[in-house]
């Protein structure tokens, strides 16, 4: 065998097969299970949970309610019970004040030769009630002498499997591991962070850190522990996006926009209604860019009706008044076309050129269209991702407005910047989805961004309630007087993929209780599984106000633009996202009209089933929404993050770590600042980490926006 030391300068390098009580095999599994094959790996293999070890439960005191306990007594009796493969294996532990019994159903030898009669034992695990006793299940059991020369108070816990545990590297035998790791001296201190660097963001150093999160004597301890590592985590993610923008900055011009005279003229004599000042914030901001220069790359969010139309519009029109084209992609053509309305409403008023190009799009009208794109004519063009298309190619594309970003590819985002091939466009990204401010620091965070967080005055907030189904009734009849003053209404049905037979026969029931409720009242229907002209053709009826009340699944959630329509039921509620709680929602509130949405459930809903419904009836803010599904759900779980990566965060978690992001952001951007090239001396330690975090890291923090 090699000397681990001489050959690997740095230790954490060292394949794990070199640590002693590993070899070959242990490696080989722990590669298999674990993904681990250094030192380094299996140090930051974290605990996912601390066992105090000074806090005893008095076995007379187990309840019911309790889900796990944790208890010190000696064995009484052992015996196997049953024969073959059926035996399991019971023992009684018995403290001062009672008796509790243990059982194992696997493994019964090896186990049976483990725990030894009278000895005294702590004994973690879950509490059932058989007949008058408490039985625990499979229970982490351990020595008590041999917890106690463990000098830790919190034991560390880790998830094993059973493939490991049949190498004996349960959570007991992989924290012998890494003991064995941090009792060998660290050859190569692994440091990331010089002592100035530390003490400026208060942090502990790594090594430490390493010996606390595994072994913390104290909760304090462990605290500092984790707050180190999770800092370094998302310190060494935030350099790559900043830098990612700087380079960006520096490197790709943008053409330079900087005058005003259409928007001027526009805003003189056809602006519609006055800007809130979060959107003539925004404008500001997009103006800034638009003449530095340099190629902007903003994202722009926005809540469902803040407003972002004219905002995009106003932006176009910097753009057009240096003679540059612009151009809108949406990902869907429903979305594209009202798009094209929304902003042609405003083109018209100056007649400027606006054509849409879609899949839909006939040869003729695109032959039409590409002529008028290269020749300058035609000014905005809207359209979902058919404008990307080769062939589609414009004299001189100065901007491009993406909508609902994270529907769209790297690739795709490319082929848009290619549009122009003297000067990339400048890129304006929307979305309507808001999402937690620390996502979008790591979602977005190589790009600039804007916010709209205000709604436009007068808007009467859309009250919610929830209603249980018994209460259906009297719900129909506030709909029948809703209908009775000319408003209009959605009834939602879920629709999920698992059970679609059952809730289509759900949406059929409730459309044919609908029609039996309000037999005068002219009823649309529009589901996925109609074609698409016949989906169209009762859309419009609803939009023309033909009929009052439109039954549908969640194809509404994007698209519908009806303004008169101010009454909305979900029904099943409880099995909705709060995302898409959140946007069907915002098809209500268009209008002048005092605007509702019903939440209908069963009586029975989950813990978290109700904490949406909780959720939805307390605001209307769709960042507080988000901030809560990002709670619930986990910052993994968010439209928009699967294949971001965030999942693969090591230690740190978006949905409790803000403080330490916004932290370690800071911290980053002011050495972008102060040393880019990290040339001082304090400084070198972080290029160096950065380098090996690179070629590590399975996510490529800098392509993901
Ligand atoms: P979204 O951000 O959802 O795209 P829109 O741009 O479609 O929102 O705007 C929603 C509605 O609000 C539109 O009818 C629009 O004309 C109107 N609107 C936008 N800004 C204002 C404003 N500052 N004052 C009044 N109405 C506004
Ligand atoms: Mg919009």
């Amino acid at each position: 065998m090699p000397d681990a030391k001489t050959q690997y300068a740095n230790t954490l390098d060292t394949p794990i097969e070199y640590l002693k009580g590993v070899g070959p095999q242990r490696a080989k599994i722990l590669k298999l299970e674990l993904e681990i094959t250094t030192f380094g790996d299996l140090l930051e293999y974290y605990p996912f949970r601390y066992q105090d070890r000074t806090k005893f439960f008095r076995i007379a005191d187990i309840s019911e309610e309790d889900n796990f306990v944790q208890v010190k007594g000696r064995i009484q009796h052992i015996r196997k019970v049953g024969e073959g493969s059926k035996m399991r294996l019971e023992a009684t532990l018995e403290d001062a004040t009672g008796q509790v019994k243990l059982v194992w159903f696997k493994r019964v030898q090896w186990i049976e030769k483990q725990i030894q009669l009278y000895q005294e034992y702590i004994v973690y695990g879950r509490p059932s009630l058989f007949g008058r006793f408490f039985s625990i299940p499979h229970p982490e059991i351990e020595a008590t002498q041999e917890a106690t020369t463990n000098n830790s108070k919190l034991y560390p816990i880790y998830h094993s499997t059973e493939k490991l545990k049949r190498f004996s590297l349960d959570s007991k035998g992989i924290s012998q591991l890494v003991k064995t790791i941090l009792h060998q001296k660290i050859q190569y201190n692994p440091e990331a962070f010089s002592d100035t660097f530390c003490q400026k963001n208060q942090l502990i150093d790594r090594v430490t850190a390493y010996q606390h999160i595994h072994f913390p004597q104290t909760y304090p301890q462990l605290e500092a522990a984790r707050r180190r590592l999770k800092f370094e985590e998302l310190f060494f993610i935030q350099i790559q996006l900043l830098q990612k923008k700087q380079v960006r900055n520096d490197k790709y011009k943008g053409q330079v926009f900087h005058k005003t005279d259409l928007l001027t003229i526009f805003y003189e004599n056809h602006l519609p209604f006055d800007l809130t000042n979060a959107q003539k914030r925004v404008v500001k901001e997009i103006y800034r860019d638009l003449k530095s220069g340099n190629q902007m790359n903003r994202l722009l969010q926005g809540d469902v009706g803040s407003g972002k139309t004219i905002v995009a519009f106003l932006s176009m029109l910097l753009c057009l008044s240096h003679q540059a084209q612009a151009c809108m992609m949406a990902p869907t053509e429903i979305l594209a076309e009202q798009h094209y309305n929304g902003l042609k409403e405003f083109a018209d008023k100056l007649d400027i050129r606006i054509e849409k190009l879609t899949g839909s799009s006939k040869a003729a009208e695109r032959r039409k269209l590409h002529e008028g794109l290269e020749n300058g004519e035609i000014k905005i063009l809207v359209g979902t991702h058919a404008l990307i298309e080769d062939k589609v190619k414009f004299k001189n594309l100065g901007l491009c407005i993406i909508d609902e970003q994270h529907r769209f590819g790297v690739a795709q985002r490319a082929k848009l910047w290619d549009k122009n091939k003297q000067i990339p466009p400048h890129i304006l990204v929307m979305t309507a989805t808001p999402i937690p401010r620390t996502l979008s620091m790591t979602l977005y965070g190589d790009l600039d961004v804007s916010l709209i967080d205000e709604l436009p005055a007068g808007r009467k907030p859309i009250r919610t309630e929830h209603r249980y189904d018994a209460q259906r009734l009297r719900v129909f009849g506030f709909l029948r007087k809703q209908i009775q003053e000319g408003r209009q209404a959605y009834i939602v049905y879920p629709l999920i993929e698992e059970s679609e037979k059952m809730d289509y026969k759900n949406l059929m029931d409730g459309y044919e209780s609908v029609s039996r409720a309000f037999p005068d009242v002219p009823i649309s229907i529009v589901h996925g599984k109609m074609k698409a002209q016949d989906k169209d053709f009762e859309m419009q009826r609803f939009v023309k106000g033909e009929t009052k009340i439109m039954v549908a699944t969640t194809v509404i959630e994007v698209g519908v633009n009806v303004p008169n329509a101010s009454f909305m039921i979900i029904e099943n509620a409880e099995r909705f996202g709060l995302a898409q709680l959140h946007q069907l929602r915002g098809r209500v509130g268009r209008g002048s009209a005092q605007s509702y949405c019903i939440l209908m459930s069963d009586y029975k809903l989950s813990r978290e089933g109700r904490k949406r419904l909780e959720t939805m009836v307390k605001t209307n803010n769709g960042f507080e929404i988000a901030e809560v599904d990002m709670q619930i759900r986990g910052p993994g779980q968010m439209s928009g993050t699967q294949q971001s990566g965030i999942m693969k965060l090591q230690i740190a978690d978006l949905a409790k770590d803000g403080e330490i992001l916004k932290d370690a952001r800071q911290a980053a951007q002011k050495i972008l600042t102060q040393d880019p090239y990290f040339q001082q001396d304090e400084n070198i330690s972080i290029k160096n980490t950065l380098e090996s975090v690179k070629l590590k890291q399975k996510v490529n923090w800098s392509d993901i926006s």
